[in-house]
């Protein structure tokens, strides 16, 4: 298969291309690293199946020679990311996924749209199946994120039913591992990173917000079913496992042995309160469901930043503390 993945130098599609790869895959990887590093795919620059295309997908998508799969990925994702780049967000969500959808439909290439939770909003039902239509602000400053995913919904959908591309959605829950970023402001790698320099781990609000936690190898490995099945979706992605952020924080705290202690901090706007996936139909449809342990995946991800604190490749700023502004931190 020859594969493109759009975004593929952020923190999923780099696993994403790793995998691709590693299966015998040719990918090109497509990417304006808007919200990540050449580094995240150096290892793999070498290899004769891998080519690396610096695009702006919002400008135009163009890939010549033959394409079977096309896995779009490119959008900003964490919220301290999309509220600082509200326009980008919402091109690469409207003209970024025409223009993958167009690629695809030109290819006769499989086409998977990675979607978000985020399309629930501040989810009314709990667990959210994907029946559940959700409750999003349509003009609050998230809004450009969720708005943006749930337009590229509705035109992979349109795609699919008009214009004949086999073309598919995954809904993604919030997902970890190595290769976030200690400054993209989402929960983990904030609380890791706090926990590492031993200053305060800021928790917003109570603390009593939920979220559940998936490790990058098993989202990859829904990917890759989902992009293999019959089934247009969407279908949800995640680990049913739901934690609070206050028992997060403590649980990092513990695995990193740190001597921070937990600051709360007020709230962002439109934070969901409760966020947890029914993954039936993932189950159902693809014989998926996640199989790595939540504090495996944690332990792991804390070496990795461990490993960039000694090498010094760390976020810049490494050495002093992260912000403890008053400013709501908006986190995913
Ligand atoms: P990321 O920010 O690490 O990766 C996104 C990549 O897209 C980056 O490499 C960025 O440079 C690239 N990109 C953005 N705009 C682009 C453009 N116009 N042209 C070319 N490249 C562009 O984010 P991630 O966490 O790896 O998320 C990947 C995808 O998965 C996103 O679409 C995101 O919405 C979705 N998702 C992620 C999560 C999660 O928990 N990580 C949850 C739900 C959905």
């Amino acid at each position: 298969m020859r594969a493109v993945v759009t975004g593929g130098a952020g923190f999923i599609g780099s696993h994403l291309c790793e995998r691709l790869i590693h299966e015998n895959h040719d990918v090109v990887c497509v990417d304006n690293f808007v919200t990540s590093d050449p580094g995240n795919v150096e290892h793999l620059t070498d290899d004769p199946h891998f080519q690396l295309m610096h695009r702006d997908i919002t400008r135009g998508l163009d890939v010549p020679g033959p394409v079977d799969a096309l896995f779009h990925l490119a959008s900003p994702a964490s919220p301290a990311d999309y509220l600082r780049l509200p326009l980008a967000t919402l091109r690469v969500g409207s003209a970024g996924t025409w223009h993958a959808l167009d690629l695809a439909a030109a290819k006769g290439a499989r086409f998977l749209l990675t979607s978000t939770s985020e399309s629930y909003g501040d989810p009314l039902v709990h667990p959210q199946p994907e029946s559940y239509w959700g409750n999003v602000n349509p003009v609050g400053p998230r809004s450009v994120y969720d708005e943006a995913k749930r337009f590229g919904e509705a035109l992979t959908m349109a795609y699919r039913r008009c214009r004949g591309v086999d073309a598919k959605v995954v809904r993604i829950f919030n997902t970890f591992g190595p290769r976030m970023r200690a400054d993209d402001g989402r929960a983990i790698p904030t609380f890791i990173s706090q926990a590492l320099r031993r200053v305060p781990i800021t928790v917003t609000g109570d603390g009593s917000q939920t979220r559940s936690l998936c490790y990058v190898d098993d989202v990859v490995d829904g990917l890759l079913r989902m992009l293999a099945s019959d089934h247009g979706g969407p279908v949800n992605l995640g680990n049913p496992h739901e934690v609070s952020m206050l028992e997060l924080a403590q649980w990092i705290g513990k695995l990193a042995r740190t001597t921070s202690e937990i600051a709360l901090i007020p709230r962002p706007q439109d934070d969901p309160e409760r966020r947890r996936p029914d993954i039936t139909k993932a189950r159902e449809l693809l014989d998926w469901e996640p199989t790595t342990p939540v504090e495996q995946g944690l332990c792991d991800t804390i070496t990795y930043f461990r490993r960039q604190l000694v090498s010094g490749d760390f976020a810049e700023g490494w050495d002093r503390p992260l912000s403890s502004s008053p400013i709501p931190q908006a986190r995913s």
